[in-house]
């Protein structure tokens, strides 16, 4: 064997610190390559960041694998005495671990035609199926429009009691059409067992500008108040289907992140601020925060541009516990929308151009149609439209 000691003609004390100074400059050298080549490739390539988080979704899965699994030993080892008191072990969320409430009323419960719908019904069951299958759109109008009562143009609402809350419910579109079926195949059953008043708005970006998804729900409210006076908006990506039907879409704790939990993400919300895929706000609030922004051309950011809006307005924003905020996404056939590069530069301005650009400086032309479970509100979005002084 070589003795590099002996090679090195080194004493044993200077060839332990040779050994130690190599060691820990080689370490600082790989923290540093590191940390540069993980930025410069989150720079140059903005959807790194979804890959890293995914990477570190799979560490943070394995060790709650490794937590629940060690639980589960601890229990069967143990099984006659509980771990603190309660069925729930300690430093876990417990939410997650809980049933689901056990104050939903009970099958046999009766409804009063003059009296508010409850927000915890019997007919809530917790998990639902969900079905990706496509679907033809005509067999899903036949069959809302025909059998569970849609009125055309998309509105519903109970009559074995007063539907606690109006809803309108805004979905951003382009050349989606395969979604729109299978999203109302689960969100009108859900929605009718939580006797909601609701009605579907499809905004729909005609044109070649990049899609603009914020500057369509801005477009969605201010025609949707042109028909009813609706307590709240949800602002709902068409790709997206709850899991389940407790997940209430009444405006009762809005500010309200409602796909707190995606398949897509391994059920594990990416970033505590993320306030995508589905959200709701109450029509005051909305108008509070003048509305999204109108500025973020492409995918991403309009999101959190929201979120801070919500956050400068002093409000709370709420999610659905535990299981109850699951959602599965619609695979994509097509490529997504291409990145808005530009969006690092606008958050970084947020509150500045929050009562610049939103409600107060859109302008649009639409064309409406009703369709049988949606009114269809089509519009041409290209930056002059919403104009923004200096800032
Ligand atoms: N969208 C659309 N057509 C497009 C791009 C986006 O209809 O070409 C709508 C659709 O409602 C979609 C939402 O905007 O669910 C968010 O876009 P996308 O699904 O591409 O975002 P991702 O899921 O990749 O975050
Ligand atoms: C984007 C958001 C997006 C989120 C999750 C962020 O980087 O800015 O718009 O919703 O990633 O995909
Ligand atoms: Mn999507």
């Amino acid at each position: 064997m070589v003795n590099w000691r002996r090679l090195l003609r080194m004493s044993n004390r200077s060839f332990l610190a040779f050994i130690f100074i190599f060691s820990m400059s080689t370490t600082c050298l790989y923290f540093i390559y590191v940390s540069i080549t993980l930025n410069s490739i989150c720079l140059l390539f903005p959807s790194a960041n979804t890959y890293f988080f995914m990477v570190q979704a799979q560490g943070i899965m394995l060790r709650d694998n490794v937590r629940t699994i060690g639980q589960m030993i601890r229990l069967y080892t143990n099984k006659n005495s509980t771990l603190n008191g309660t069925d729930y072990p300690d430093g876990t969320n417990s939410s997650e671990y809980l049933a689901q409430p056990t104050t939903y009323l009970p099958e046999n419960f009766t409804y009063a035609q003059n009296l508010p719908c409850p927000e915890r019904l019997p007919s809530m069951k917790g998990l639902m199926e969900v079905n990706m299958t496509e679907v033809p759109m005509e067999v899903i109008e036949m069959k809302f429009s025909k059998f569970f009562g849609v009125e055309f143009g998309g509105q519903w609402k109970p009559k074995d009691c007063r539907p606690r809350w109006k809803v309108a419910i805004l979905i951003p579109f382009r050349n989606r059409h395969e979604h729109l079926p299978i999203l109302f195949q689960h969100l009108i059953p859900m929605l009718q067992r939580q006797r909601l008043h609701f009605g579907f708005y499809v905004i729909e970006q005609s044109g070649s500008q990049p899609f603009n998804r914020a500057m369509l729900f801005n477009v969605g409210f201010m025609e949707a108040m042109k028909d009813l006076d609706w307590d709240c908006l949800i602002f709902h990506d068409v790709d997206h289907i709850p899991e389940n039907d407790r997940n209430y879409y009444g405006c009762g704790q809005m500010p309200r992140h409602f796909a707190a939990k995606l398949d897509k993400y391994m059920y594990i919300l990416p970033y505590s601020e993320f306030f995508g895929g589905v959200s709701g706000l109450t029509v005051d609030q909305f108008w509070k925060i003048n509305g999204f922004p109108n500025a973020f051309w492409g995918w991403g950011g309009e999101d959190d541009d929201l979120w801070n809006r919500v956050q400068y307005a002093d409000l709370n924003v709420t999610r659905p516990e535990g299981e109850i905020g699951k959602y599965k996404s619609i695979p994509h056939h097509h490529r997504g929308e291409v990145q808005f590069l530009g969006r690092y530069k606008l958050l970084r301005y947020s509150k500045e151009r929050q009562h610049l650009d939103g409600l107060n400086n859109l302008h649009y032309s639409p064309h409406i149609s009703l369709s049988s479970l949606y009114k269809n509100i089509s519009v041409d979005l290209y930056p002059e439209l919403a104009p923004i002084t200096e800032y």
